[in-house]
Formats: C-alpha cells, structure tokens, sequence
C-alpha cells in the first residue's frame, strides 16, 4: 500500500481504483518457504503490478521460514476460498519435496518451485545461468551481489526485496521469464522442454538449476509484450 499515494492530494491515480474491493480483482492466495525475500518480493508484485493487472495477493509465510510441506499446508488453510492457491518452496537442503508436491497436486495448489532455490528467479532478470548447483545457492547470490543495489544481498546478510532494490527487477521480468524456460530445456528428463515445462513425471530434485516462478506472473497477467 503507498501510503503517500492515498494522502496526496495531487495524486494521479484516484483511491477507488486501488485493487482489494473491486469483484473484479482476481485473489491469490500465496505461501512461501523464505521469510523475509519471498514476502517482500509478492509485496513489490503486489505494488507495482497489482492496480494495473487487478489481483490481490494475500500472502502466507512465517518468519523464520517454513518447510516444503508445511508451505502447501498453509495454504490450504484457504481451500474453498475464491481464488487460486500457490505454494512456493525451493529444493535448498530440504526434504520431504516429492510429498510437497504430491499433497499440492491432490489438492490443486499451483507450485512454483525452485532449484537451488527463489534467488535463481531474482538473478535471472540479470543474468542467463546453467549448471547444477546441488542445492547451494552460494554461486546465485554471488553474482547477484555483482548487481547495484544487491551488493549485501547474502544469507548473513541483507535478504530483503524492498525500495530501490526491488525497483531494479521492474522492466526485467519478461526477460527473466524467458531465460527461466530455457532452463526448463537443460531438464535432463526428456519429455521436458520451455513449451510447456516440466513433465508430470520429471522429479523436481533433477531440475538443477531451475526455477517455476514465472509461470506465478503468467497467472497474475503480469507477463507480456
Ligand atoms: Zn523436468
């Protein structure tokens, strides 16, 4: 919420057509495994793109983060709720993924799944990258932390998505979609390939480096010419 927008007289843009109210606004109920850069990167979503695109996103996470399965559980504690249920998690050190996914399947919850892990999504509006990474994101945040604004971005450090930092993804999220896809062609099961991802039977653990973010944008409508 900007909260200069709503007490600026002289804004452009009148408070009513702010997303929240309208029927028309589309609800996305989203749980996330990180506790601090996936919340504020749905929070940068939510906006700059939420008002033009007209969805809201309710967002689950827990500070100190969340595992796999408890992501897609949280989430489900909206089931029957109007609108769409995700679950975002990574292959980090974690396990229990193959029963993460086969709950969500179960029970219709969108994954947007991550190998190493969502800071692959953040590094490819930047930069194009390829090879397996076995679950350690160290190779990820170092070359993000080659980007201005991303220099303290680290586990140790600063992980948050916020202000001129976040700014810095807007414009690059076609790109990074792009670039997410091809890697979806490295897949090493065959039947997988960019059009239309990854196979029903392709283990997610196999998938290094990959990351399904974007098919979160195509759903929100965010992606486009
Ligand atoms: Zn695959």
């Amino acid at each position: 919420m900007s909260r200069k927008r709503r007490s600026d007289p002289n804004a452009d843009k009148p408070v009513h057509l702010k997303p929240g109210r309208s029927r028309a606004v589309r609800l996305f109920y989203i749980a996330v495994e990180g506790g601090v850069t996936e919340p504020d990167y749905l929070a940068y979503l939510q906006e700059t793109f939420g008002e033009e695109h007209q969805f809201h996103i309710h967002r689950e996470s827990r500070k100190t983060g969340l595992k796999p399965r408890e992501v897609v559980d949280r989430v489900l504690e909206h089931r029957g709720e109007d609108g769409e249920l995700w679950a975002l998690f990574d292959r980090d050190e974690h396990i229990g993924i193959p029963e993460a996914f086969a709950v969500a399947k179960k029970a219709r919850v969108q994954v947007a799944f991550s190998h190493p892990s969502f800071d692959l999504w953040l590094l490819l509006h930047f930069n194009s990258f390829s090879g397996a990474q076995n679950g350690a994101d160290t190779i990820v945040h170092k070359k993000l932390q080659q980007q201005k604004h991303w220099e303290t971005f680290s586990d140790d450090g600063d992980k948050s998505v916020k202000g001129e930092r976040a700014a810095t993804l807007t414009g690059k999220q076609n790109a990074a979609a792009k670039r997410a896809r091809k890697l979806t062609n490295d897949c090493p099961t065959p039947a997988c390939s960019e059009n239309p991802g990854h196979a029903d039977h392709c283990d997610p653990l196999k998938r290094d480096p990959s990351t399904g973010v974007w098919q979160l944008l195509v759903a929100l409508g965010i992606l486009g010419d």
